[in-house]
């Protein structure tokens, strides 16, 4: 079984975004740009932040994280991402989720202009994603999506199951697979038989939240198992597969921690720099 080792290939990744932003330096004389912006001081949100700051410091792209607190009002919010909409040596915005419940998290998205939005969320992204078009993806499934290319280069064919249907996760992960020519069948909370679906799939990806939910009679002999959950149990961080079992059948899977969770932030990095080159052309 090949463990996939999401440490080691996100930082392969962000060694060749370094490279990368060294060259675009030289030919455009200015580094990508990145601004997230954190309101609140929840502990994960401040954590995530930090290791996203750090890491788009280590290629070389010029970040900055603009601080508010929790009682801060929409519109400023509002104002200044309009303001970095318009900055040109700002090439990503990204707005730390989750919001304080007094702001409109889809006014914030869709107020990120589509060509600098790095998390994929804006609805003209999703649109052009969906109809094959060049976009923003959102960092986890472009993440995931990566890492099965690495274990699988031609997945034309292939049967994948996605499980889950979030925005976040499932639907992105469905269109990337798609666009690689798999027949994809998107599974949720009312799919009447998970385990039957599984059963089918040359590649599972799992983004539930449900501890330990495919488990190892539900994964057909050397199938690709992507496990994109993060579940705190008394056991500690568990995914939403049952690595013990599963590991004995499937051909390729990833550990959590240490899977999908560290190719996340370097696709972030990526997506500041497409989105840098694209707005070159
Ligand atoms: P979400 O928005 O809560 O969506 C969960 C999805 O799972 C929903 O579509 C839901 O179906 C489906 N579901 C729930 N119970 C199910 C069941 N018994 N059988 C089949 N499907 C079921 O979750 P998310 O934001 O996509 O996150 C999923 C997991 O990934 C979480 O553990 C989260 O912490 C983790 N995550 C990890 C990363 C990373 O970087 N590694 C990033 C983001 C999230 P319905 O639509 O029918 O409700």
């Amino acid at each position: 079984m090949i463990l996939i080792d999401g440490k080691k290939i996100a930082a392969e990744l962000r060694e060749e975004l370094k490279q990368e932003v060294a060259e675009l330096k030289t030919k455009y004389n200015k580094v990508p740009g990145l601004t997230v912006i954190l309101i609140g001081d929840m502990a994960p949100s401040q954590i995530y932040v930090r290791n996203k700051e750090k890491s788009a410091n280590e290629v070389g792209l010029k970040s900055e994280v603009i601080r508010y607190p929790d009682t801060v009002e929409e519109k400023t919010i509002l104002e200044k991402i309009e303001e970095l909409n318009n900055d040109e040596n700002i090439s990503g915005i990204l707005v730390q989720l989750p919001l304080p419940k007094h702001i409109d998290k889809q006014k914030v998205i869709e107020t990120i202009i589509p060509s600098k939005d790095v998390d994929g969320f804006h609805p003209m992204n999703v649109g052009n994603l969906s109809s094959g078009y060049e976009s923003s993806v959102p960092c986890t499934p472009l993440g995931c999506y990566l890492m099965i290319k690495k274990i699988e280069p031609n997945l034309s064919g292939k049967k994948a199951v996605v499980v889950g249907r979030s925005n976040l996760n499932g639907k992105p992960m469905t269109q990337l697979l798609l666009k690689e020519n798999c027949t994809v069948t998107i599974t949720h909370s009312r799919t009447k038989d998970l385990k039957a679906e599984c059963l089918e799939a040359d590649i599972i990806v799992a983004a539930v939240g449900i501890p330990e939910l495919v488990k190892g009679d539900w994964v057909k002999k050397d199938a690709i198992v992507i496990d994109v959950g993060i579940n705190k149990t008394e056991n500690g961080l568990v995914g939403d597969v049952a690595f013990d079992e599963v590991s004995k059948v499937a051909k390729a899977l990833t550990p959590v921690p240490g899977g999908v969770g560290p190719m996340t932030i370097a696709c972030l990095l990526k997506n500041t720099i497409d989105c840098f080159k694209r707005s070159q052309k």
